[in-house]
């Protein structure tokens, strides 16, 4: 979905009081998801300077690129400039004489930026670590960008079950993972939100392995991670399916173990919990069967503009509680080195009093040969 100005507004209007509670004087923001969040600018060359009220105006600059595309993007609330040459070099003049408490997004800037910035906007303005202040509004969605990440994941699950129809042993990885992605396109994504992940028998054992020019064999496991991006939003899921029925008794059992940590993880989100406490709850269900080191990832994470963002769902996560209208994943893994792997993932909308799970395809153990 492309933000309304009325979107626009009003995420501005929450921005600057966050800005204000930081005392800060005003906000550099450069990074293109955070970008296209506080200006619905999807272009590659852009910088936002927001105020911790409305006055004065936030400022919006491009190059001579992407001048129309950030007039139809950006709306006028925004002070629209280009310019040339690059865009920091144009904050002295935004900032005006005098100085003040700059912020920047500490985790997203190089110390060279930094070092650049300091110098040119000269001694009387402070830089400011402001991490996540954009980041952290971002984790609530509005009710239009669940919706586009609900189409999305709608939009990737069809495509895997048409992928399906035509069998997994027999083709390679690659093959598969090649038509999956197509599918995908043709049913309106984008782009994949990521590199799918097509992973047979024991080369299910690497939690990110890159599918293989290898045909996938019968009577094995085989991992499926894939998501879509529509609309600038991602979807995120994994399915992990046996290619016969003479799988081995241990890749059952994995594969029920790991079912019913996805289970008592679903069942344990919700607003007011933190990440680390639902990582916890999965995680005793792998721990309780004495498979914990082969659990080495987190439980999930955040998805919206961004395949990966905040919150985390995991052993070292904040303890801060999952605020609702977030949107998760809940992903718990049992990886057995050389022998196989699984992977069962839903992604989530973080509700008061649990959660409405966005990615419906079945995850009882089902064969597909
Ligand atoms: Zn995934
Ligand atoms: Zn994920």
């Amino acid at each position: 979905m492309n933000a309304t100005a009325e979107n626009i507004a009003r995420r501005l209007g929450l921005l600057g009081a966050r800005i204000a509670e930081r005392k800060l004087d005003a906000l550099l923001v450069e990074d293109a998801a955070d970008l296209r969040y506080v200006s619905g600018y999807t272009g590659s060359n852009g910088l936002a300077l927001l105020r911790p009220a409305d006055e004065p105006a936030p400022d919006f600059l491009t190059d001579f690129r992407y001048t129309e595309q950030s007039q139809a993007e950006v709306p006028a609330i925004y002070e629209r400039k280009t310019v040339t040459g690059e865009l920091r070099d144009s904050l002295p003049a935004l900032l005006g004489g005098g100085g003040g408490r700059l912020g920047f997004d500490a985790a997203k800037l190089t110390v060279r930026a930094h070092t650049r910035i300091a110098e040119l906007v000269g001694p009387g303005w402070e830089l400011v670590a402001a991490d996540g202040l954009v980041a952290e509004q971002r984790t609530v969605k509005e009710p239009a960008e669940i919706a586009a990440i609900a189409a999305a994941a709608q939009l990737a699950d069809e495509a895997l079950q048409r992928v399906l129809e035509n069998g997994l042993a027999g083709r390679t990885e690659q093959a598969v993972a090649f038509e999956l992605e197509m599918g995908m396109r043709r049913l309106g994504a984008e782009q994949p939100s990521f590199p799918s992940i097509v992973a047979a028998g024991a080369h299910g054992a690497l939690p990110h392995a890159q599918p293989r020019d290898v045909e996938i064999p019968r009577d094995v496991l085989v991992t499926i991670d894939w998501g879509a991006l529509h609309e600038g939003y991602c979807s995120d899921c994994t399915r992990t399916y046996a290619t016969g029925e003479g799988i081995s008794a241990q890749a059952r059992e994995t594969y029920e173990l790991v079912l019913r940590a996805q289970q008592a993880g679903l069942d344990a989100v919700r607003a007011g919990l933190s990440g680390r406490e639902v990582d916890a709850v999965a995680r005793a269900v792998i721990d309780g069967a004495g498979e914990g080191s082969h659990f080495g990832h987190g439980l999930g994470h955040g998805v919206g503009l961004e395949i990966h963002e905040a919150p985390r769902l995991s052993r070292t996560a904040s303890e801060q509680p999952l605020l609702a209208g977030s949107v998760v994943t809940v992903e718990p893994g049992v990886y057995l080195p050389d022998l196989l792997g699984v992977r069962i993932e839903d992604l989530v909308v973080v509700r008061a009093e649990g959660c409405d799970v966005l990615t419906a395809l079945p995850k009882g153990l089902a064969v597909v040969s």
